[in-house]
């Protein structure tokens, strides 16, 4: 089973890989060009030099006009040679960072469109590692795998047809070298794979380990965790080590000495052959010197070549691990509906747990009519997040029926819920950029629509502070928002692609009183205007709300308004309340 998937995923690494080639066949067909027609002018070489020393200098035959015309001819050559190594060069360059610009783009697009279930297991740095350097490994595949080896066995079948020119019988000695370097080539698939994919693994472990431990590093530091981060680091670091020094002995073993060795073997036959040939006095001196010098490049494109082929070896694991990621199943393009009309919510017996296996939520039946305000409260891990999941389509129910507008979910489209319903995460993202980026996220709205939202959240006193209002930079170097403000941020965000419904998911119960109003006056300004869903932490947020739900276990124990919660004398909501305020009454207190 895993065998046959392996498989599948090596023979899409191989078209993922070698597709580019044919993609643009006329700057392949240019670089062939230039490459043959550079071997052509290496290899010339050689026999003009054979022919110089046969035919004019051993009979002692100095002509100067076909000397001239020799000489000149081997400086051309020579010349034409290296700048046309040059432009090849560049035309595979030019294939290959194609190839790595596309595969990117296309690695990059798809992740964008992976379901949100698919990164619960995923480790962003992994995910770094696989975008960055699994692509560039495509890129060593074209520059210097594919251009060197085809440059090489060129050149190695241009110097066997001049060999072929000069003496048949010495080229059929050194053509034995072929099948041994074969070998060699071989074996060493045989025994470098697995390494080879086990340092592009700890690799990859590494990058995860360090953007993790930067995104967490305040947490890190707190701690006091930084000796066992580092341990923990040290350990992968010197797995790695190990895993690179393996590989490189057995490339460092294999590769270059055993094709010298050969070489050797063959030089020696090939200089018996000419002794065995001169006592039947048919060789000239000009041959042997010419295949002397064929010899001693013909080792050289096949060492290269066998040497390449770890780059091989690597960009196909590469190539395997980035297919794999392209062959994860998308998120579903969804229905057709284009619009959340009215904005009205019906939950038909609706079950979900993140494994199959471990019911999260319900069965929950609910009918939240458009416009109203409705509050979900209960105990961390009760799933109120869980439910604004599914109603965001993130997740996918098991068992039961969401239904908005009297429509089933799955029916709207995906830019019908996106814009259809807003959401105030419990961890507000900021990007790095202005506050209009930041409420626009790349949805070209409008001037007015942009200032309208920033109003409607409360940014105004915060906006006439800043000499560029909209235009402030934000992040790495620009302004720091406090964390109401960043709630407002968010809450214009979510109110300038208009939404039918809104999804505010409260963060903690200590959240400070600037942020707590800020919420406050957004939620009493939209009441009755749109479907407003809040989970909240801090009770007195959700006092206005026509009904509460309290959530346990992923059920709803209790619900009414907060006069009604209230009234019920054991009810869980008017314990948790009475709790809330006492705390405050202490709080303020000890101030
Ligand atoms: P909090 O008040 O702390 O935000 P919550 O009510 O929002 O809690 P949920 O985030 O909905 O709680 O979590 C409900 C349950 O589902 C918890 O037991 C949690 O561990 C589990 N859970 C949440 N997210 C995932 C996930 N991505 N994969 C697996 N289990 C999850
Ligand atoms: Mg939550």
């Amino acid at each position: 089973m895993r065998d046959a998937a392996s498989k599948s995923s090596q023979s899409g690494a191989f078209s993922l890989l070698f597709g580019y080639l044919s993609r643009d066949r006329r700057l392949l067909a240019r670089a062939l060009l230039l490459l043959l027609l550079a071997t052509a002018a290496d290899v010339s070489g050689p026999l003009l030099a054979k022919h110089f020393i046969d035919g004019y200098l051993l009979p002692g035959d100095w002509a100067w006009q076909p000397l001239l015309l020799l000489l000149a001819a081997y400086l051309v050559t020579q010349l034409a040679s290296a700048w046309l190594r040059y432009r090849q060069t560049l035309s595979f360059t030019d294939i290959a960072l194609g190839a790595v610009l596309d595969i990117r783009r296309r690695v990059f697009h798809h992740v964008l469109r992976l379901p949100i279930r698919w990164f619960d297991h995923a480790a962003t740095g992994q995910l770094v590692s696989r975008i960055t350097n699994d692509t560039e490994a495509v890129k060593d595949l074209y520059v210097q795998f594919l251009s060197t080896v085809l440059t090489n066995a060129v050149l190695l079948l241009g110097i066997l047809a001049a060999m072929a020119l000069l003496d048949l019988r010495l080229m059929l000695i050194a053509l034995l070298l072929i099948p041994g370097v074969i070998g060699v080539i071989f074996l060493y698939q045989r025994l470098s794979g697995a390494a080879v994919a086990e340092t592009r693994q700890q690799r990859s472990e590494i990058n995860s380990r360090i953007s993790e431990s930067i995104a967490g590093m305040a947490v890190i530091q707190a701690g006091n965790q930084q000796a066992r981060f580092s341990a923990e680091f040290e350990q992968l670091n010197q797995r790695y080590y190990t895993a690179r020094v393996r590989t490189i002995k057995i490339s460092g073993l294999l590769l270059r000495p055993a094709i010298d060795l050969l070489s050797v073997v063959v030089l020696a036959a090939i200089i018996a052959g000419f002794g065995l040939a001169q006592t039947q006095g048919a060789v000239e001196i000009g041959v042997l010197y010419a295949f002397l010098n064929y010899l001693g490049r013909f080792t050289e494109p096949l060492a290269e070549i066998t040497q390449r082929f770890n780059l091989y070896q690597q960009a196909m694991v590469a190539g395997a691990r980035i297919e794999a990621l392209l062959q994860e199943a998308g998120e579903s393009t969804g229905g057709t509906l284009p619009t959340l009309t009215q904005g009205a919510i019906a939950l038909r017996a609706l079950q979900f747990g993140y494994q199959p296996d471990k019911p999260v939520l319900g069965p929950l039946t609910l009918e939240i009519p458009a416009g109203s305000f409705q509050a979900i409260v209960g105990h961390t891990g009760s799933g109120k997040s869980t439910l604004l999941n599914l109603l965001l389509n993130f997740y996918q129910p098991q068992r039961g029926e969401l239904l908005l507008d009297g429509e089933p979910l799955s029916a709207y489209s995906r830019e019908a819920l996106r814009s259809g319903i807003g959401l105030i995460p419990q961890e507000p993202f900021i990007i790095a950029g202005t506050l209009r980026d930041n409420i626009d996220m790349g949805r070209g709205l409008s001037a007015q629509r942009i200032a309208d939202a920033a109003h409607q959240a409360g940014l105004d006193a915060l906006l006439e502070r800043l000499p560029q209002g909209l235009e402030t930079q934000l992040g790495e170097r620009g302004t720091r928002l406090s964390s109401g403000q960043r709630q407002q941020l968010v809450i214009a965000r979510a109110l300038a692609g208009s939404p039918r419904i809104l999804l505010l998911d409260e963060a903690t119960a200590n959240i400070d009183s600037e942020t707590e109003a800020v919420i406050q006056r957004a939620l009493r300004a939209l009441h009755g205007n749109i479907t407003l869903i809040v989970v909240a932490h801090r009770l007195s947020t959700i006092r206005e709300a026509d009904r509460i739900l309290v959530l346990s276990q992923g059920e709803v124990i209790e619900q009414g308004n907060h006069r009604q919660l209230m009234a019920l004398p054991r009810g869980q909501y008017r314990r948790l309340y009475l709790l809330q305020q006492q705390a405050q009454r202490v709080e303020m207190a000890s101030h």
